[in-house]
């Protein structure tokens, strides 16, 4: 009944978490909507734009029903305006549930005609973050477990440059 899935998040950068998050529901999903957020309040180290282009790179294999685009404002009007009627979110550890819960429930209030849905990572990337990789990253470690080989240069290009 349902075919078109939002996956909103910030993906500063993208990490095989979140690509298998993003294969997860495309088993599930006709269309599945990558939505970037732009998040200046984030202070993302990669630009909206290099994020969506991170992101087209890293699933151009599996690319049909996959749409990649950036958003600003609310995740809700997002989705709707996109009329689709599911939010996935990727559900780590129990330390992501706490605010995933009172997002997904205040989200709810707010559209009750929305359903959030989570999905599992692999057991192996369920400790992954993009934030933890920047801070590995910048002490120069190998990603080459965790991210796509450009993700990792781009990252290194990225925190060398700034430092
Ligand atoms: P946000 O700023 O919205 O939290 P993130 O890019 O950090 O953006 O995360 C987007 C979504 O992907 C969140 O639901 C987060 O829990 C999920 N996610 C992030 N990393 C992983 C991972 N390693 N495995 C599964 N889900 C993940």
């Amino acid at each position: 009944m349902c075919q078109k899935a939002v996956y909103p998040g910030s993906f500063d950068p993208i990490t095989y978490g979140h690509l298998d998050i993003i294969k997860r529901a495309q088993e599930i999903f006709s269309e599945v909507i990558i939505a970037v957020a732009h998040n200046p309040r984030k202070k993302p180290l990669f630009s909206v734009e290099e994020r969506v282009e991170m992101i087209k790179r890293a699933s151009r294999d599996d690319i049909e029903g996959l749409i990649i685009e950036d958003f600003d404002g609310l995740v809700i009007d997002y989705t709707s305006k996109k009329k689709a009627k599911v939010i996935i979110r990727g559900l780590r550890m129990i330390s992501d549930f706490e605010y995933e819960f009172q997002m997904a429930l205040t989200n709810r209030k707010l559209a009750p005609q929305l359903e959030t849905i989570f999905l599992m990572p692999q057991e192996s990337y369920s400790y992954l973050s993009s934030s933890l990789l920047k801070e590995a990253a910048s002490l120069g470690a190998d990603l080459s477990h965790f991210v796509p080989d450009f993700v990792e240069k781009a990252l290194k290009n990225k925190l060398y440059k700034s430092s």
